[in-house]
């Protein structure tokens, strides 16, 4: 542990059960209906064909853990919908939907949530927890939620042996690969994790963080961000929640200039989601001009972009980062006409490939679907088990050689070209 000292899970657990429900299923104005009861613990199941193997660009899988004290190790029935407190990132959904590799993001609230979303400032008020959370220096809170992360993957090899394990390299990951395990890597969500200091993505490099995206929820010192909260449905009825006063769309600053050119440098890849058009333009030119060709991905998105305040990808965004060797990773979402429809989710992201592929190709296609981000998630792409749906959907539209760059291997070029470990 390190900086602000450990948190007791109990406390933490009992804060952000009442967080959860104050701040978002309450204030969303949704109620929690019974999912598919939790599958009992499956012992050693065949992985899926390596073929079609995925790699998933954007998970948070230590989220729910970290903040409800839910178990990865442990089955659960995601539901569709928006249930924020249900698990749909576990061990058995990822060996179920073939997933050989996910990148897992560290996700420490930002300090303008407190003030914003004020049942948290509240809860901050009277829970030590809450306060340390709210208070703690945030690089000090990002080693916190690091370390948990090997945690978490460390009790689930206690509990169900040894089928996964965490790399902190591109070795550690061709190893764990081959020996037909689950391979976690760490991302980080949100330039606000490093405390203002750009001499802490070298630490975060040793630690084996692959990817850093940049801009997030709310403005940091890298720049401005799109306003996905306050043009989210849930959050629209949230009494005195998400308000824009909070929020400024600006490009990236000067810092955040400094940032890009260190990430590019070090080899962490570098991420623009979250940000606006002009935000993401410019870290493709920076990109462009570095003297380290480096790829630029957009790891979770919808798309065609689904007008979230400039959030998702336009045609010109797939061009240019298809031109830096990039890949855009879709997530598990569907567009909102079709929503209702049992395959509303499939139908999506055929759609999201025809799109990537339009205008940027079929090497920018990847996956990244932000499960266990507090997504709203379709019947059919609930879990990390909808991959295998999806998996054979596209086949039915797209050649072998097609589907396999798109579940992982354009995915696992990005990480060979971007990542420098
Ligand atoms: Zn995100």
């Amino acid at each position: 542990m390190h900086g602000g000292g450990p948190t007791p899970p109990a406390t933490r657990r009992g804060f952000l059960k009442a967080t959860a429900l104050a701040a978002m299923s309450a204030a969303a104005g949704v109620t929690e209906t019974p999912g598919n009861s939790p599958a009992t613990a499956v012992a050693e199941r065949p992985m899926a064909d390596a073929r079609f193997g995925v790699v998933d660009l954007h998970t948070h899988a230590t989220l729910k853990p970290y903040l409800f004290g839910a178990k990865f190790w442990r089955a659960h029935g995601a539901p569709a919908g928006f249930f924020p407190l249900k698990m749909c990132v576990d061990l058995d959904a990822l060996m179920d939907g073939g997933v050989k590799t996910f990148v897992c993001a560290t996700y420490v609230v930002e300090r303008q949530m407190f003030t914003d979303v004020w049942p948290l400032g509240l809860l901050a008020s009277v829970s030590p927890t809450a306060a340390h959370l709210a208070t703690a220096p945030m690089d000090a809170l990002t080693r916190e939620y690091l370390d948990f992360a090997e945690k978490m993957i460390e009790e689930a090899r206690q509990r169900r042996g040894d089928i996964i394990e965490v790399a902190h390299s591109r070795a550690d990951m061709r190893r764990i690969n081959a020996a037909g395990k689950i391979c976690m890597l760490h991302a980080v969500e949100g330039a606000h994790h490093l405390n203002g200091d750009i001499g802490m993505v070298d630490e975060l490099f040793k630690r084996g963080v692959c990817c850093m995206v940049v801009p997030h929820l709310y403005p940091n010192k890298a720049g401005g961000c799109a306003d996905i909260m306050g043009m989210d449905m849930r959050t629209r009825f949230a009494p005195g929640c998400f308000n824009a006063k909070f929020q400024d769309a600006a490009g990236l600053s000067d810092w955040g200039h400094q940032l890009v050119e260190k990430l590019l440098d070090v080899g962490i890849i570098i991420d623009p989601t979250h940000g606006t058009r002009e935000y993401r333009k410019r870290v493709i030119e920076i990109a462009r001009n570095h003297p380290k060709r480096r790829p630029v991905i957009m790891s979770h998105v919808c798309a065609p972009a689904a007008s979230r305040a400039g959030h998702d990808p336009l045609p010109e965004d797939v061009r240019e980062i298809a031109d830096t060797g990039g890949v855009v990773g879709l997530m598990m979402f569907f567009r909102p006409e079709l929503a209702g429809r049992d395959n509303a989710g499939v139908e999506s992201a055929l759609d999201a490939v025809d799109f990537l592929v339009q205008h940027g190709g079929e090497d920018v296609v990847a996956m990244g679907s932000d499960l266990d981000g507090f997504t709203t998630v379709p019947k059919d792409l609930r879990s990390p088990r909808g991959y295998r749906t999806l998996r054979e959907a596209m086949l039915r539209k797209y050649t072998g050689d097609q589907v396999e760059k798109f579940l992982h291997g354009n995915a696992e070029r990005v990480l060979r070209e971007g990542w420098g470990k």
